[in-house]
């Protein structure tokens, strides 16, 4: 029934949202694939930089006419007015998530609230983006203020694709930029119902627009459009390098939140309930397809047979299935070109080594679909490359190690640096392994619950910058400084 109720909310055509309206193009279209069947629910306009110069357009002269020079206050009261559009419509929009990516409906529903949540947390920072000032009485009274910067583009990924997307328009329009969104092609339906919901809200025309598309063409057409000042990208770390390359001939602004390898440490001493928990939590939910899942664990060695004893047995009994039943735990991966990378790095069992002691396979009974095993990996070594590789899915690794300096030395083994969860009960151990860690965000003793008003990012490949309360704006807006001379200090005279 859910299904069916989800399949009546899918357009015969996703179109892209510019000036207020769903525009016709004579481009051509693509498929938007459901991952249960791998059928096509939809055909997705294709943009191309010939699109992106059009929304840009209706982006620039929104900025320049209507959105910098609003009062945040009353941008506030359309960004609260989405999120009330956003809770309205929350059934909707988590069935039409659940169809487009295969994420399981229970989940789906709480990153519905989440994106409703951007929406309001940012509509609250909105009047509170302050300056700075320097008095230097009675000579100089100096200050610098934030300004807004122009059109930002943004660039969003497949999983968990409108809470991603949101978490980036709130912020955009809140500091008074406008936004050409270009959402994952795998992923189009919940962007084309967000901009129904916008347009209701009765946000001006051009302040949001959405461009579908792929990346080599309407996602490049952003990066390298002239006059787009600004890029926050979210995806894999190998594209973030090729927009950085293609984006520097205009030396854009970049917020680059990229790819992870993140380790789980467990010492002897933790609370090995709670610890199995979090990392089953962590690693299935969301399918496996998330940017911070703990997908390393490192298990000290003394307990490491019977806590990987413990984990298979849990991870055997996780539900795989419809991602539309309720009871579901694991629904099918986003697409079958995902579903056979994800195989691939299983398939390395023989030459690499390792032991698929849980899953690997396609589940009995689903033949159709991106369908996986929860899968664990053991016997694996730091220079693997299922240790080193994002794989992207429901695959975790485990790993072994001796003592403290061994667990960091293994956690930092790899090239990414985004997220780490830390299992000890003794605190000193867990603040020094904490900072010792590679990763711009470490959890200790819990698993990754979400703080808006923290930084959040990686280090090393894992990304540039930060998103999140204060640090979102560092992105959007522009410094400026305001040098004021309160008398008549000296000027050295010239000629
Ligand atoms: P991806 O890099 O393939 O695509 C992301 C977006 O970039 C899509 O919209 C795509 O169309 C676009 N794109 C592709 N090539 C482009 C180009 N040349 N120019 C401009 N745009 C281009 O990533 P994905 O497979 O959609 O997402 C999964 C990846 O995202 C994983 O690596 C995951 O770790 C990462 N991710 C990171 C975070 C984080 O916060 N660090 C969050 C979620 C996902």
């Amino acid at each position: 029934m859910t299904r069916q109720s989800a399949l009546a909310l899918v357009p015969p055509q996703v179109r892209h949202f510019i000036q207020g309206e769903f525009v016709e193009t004579a481009e051509s279209v693509f498929d938007d694939l459901d991952p249960t069947s791998n059928e096509p629910l939809t055909h997705v306009a294709a943009g191309d930089r010939e699109t992106v110069d059009r929304a840009f357009q209706a982006a620039h002269t929104a900025f320049d006419r209507v959105w910098r020079d609003m009062p945040p206050k009353e941008r506030a009261r359309y960004l609260h007015r989405i999120a009330d559009g956003i809770l309205a419509d929350k059934e909707a929009l988590a069935l039409l998530e659940t169809l487009d990516t295969g994420i399981p409906i229970r989940q789906t529903r709480g990153q519905v609230e989440r994106a409703a949540e951007n929406f309001r947390f940012f509509a609250e920072m909105a009047p509170h983006i302050t300056g700075e000032s320097y008095p230097m009485p009675p000579h100089f009274h100096n200050y610098a203020i934030r300004q807004p910067v122009g059109v930002a583009g943004l660039i969003t990924p497949w999983n968990t694709p409108l809470m991603l997307e949101t978490w980036k328009i709130a912020p955009c329009l809140a500091a008074g930029d406008t936004a050409i969104l270009k959402p994952a092609e795998w992923s189009p339906l919940t962007a084309d119902r967000l901009a129904r919901i916008i347009q209701s809200a009765d946000l001006p025309a051009g302040v949001f627009n959405v461009v579908h598309g792929l990346g080599e063409s309407a996602g490049a057409g952003l990066v390298s459009h002239p006059q787009v000042p600004l890029i926050s990208f979210t995806g894999e770390t190998t594209t973030g390098q090729e927009i950085m390359r293609n984006g520097a001939t205009h030396l854009k602004r970049f917020s680059m939140e990229l790819g992870g390898k993140s380790p789980v440490i467990v010492f002897e001493d933790a609370d090995l309930e709670r610890a199995l928990d979090a990392t089953l939590f962590g690693m299935f939910t969301l399918n496996g397809e998330r940017c911070t899942a703990g997908s390393r664990l490192l298990v000290q060695e003394t307990i490491a047979e019977e806590f990987t004893r413990r984990l298979a047995d849990r991870i055997r009994r996780i539900r795989v299935g419809d991602p539309f039943e309720e009871t579901t735990e694991l629904g099918p991966l986003i697409h079958p070109a995902h579903w056979e990378r994800v195989m691939g790095y299983i398939q390395l069992a023989d030459s690499e080594g390792f032991e698929v002691a849980v899953g690997g396979r396609r589940p009995a009974g689903l033949d159709q679909g991106n369908y996986l095993e929860a899968t664990l990996l053991t016997g694996v070594t730091p220079s693997m490359r299922v240790a080193t590789e994002e794989i992207f899915g429901p695959v975790l690794t485990v790993l072994r190690f001796h003592d403290e300096a061994e667990a960091v030395q293994i956690a930092n083994a790899v090239r990414y640096g985004l997220a780490a969860y830390i299992w000890t009960r003794d605190m000193a151990r867990a603040t020094r392994v904490s900072q010792q860690v590679e990763s711009g965000m470490v959890w200790l003793n819990s698993q990754n619950v979400r703080d808006l008003r923290t930084p959040f990012g990686g280090s090393k490949w894992s990304g540039i910058g930060r998103e999140g309360g204060e640090f979102s704006f560092e992105f959007y807006t522009e410094w400026k400084t305001v040098h004021v001379a309160l008398g008549t200090h000296g000027i050295p005279r010239v000629g």
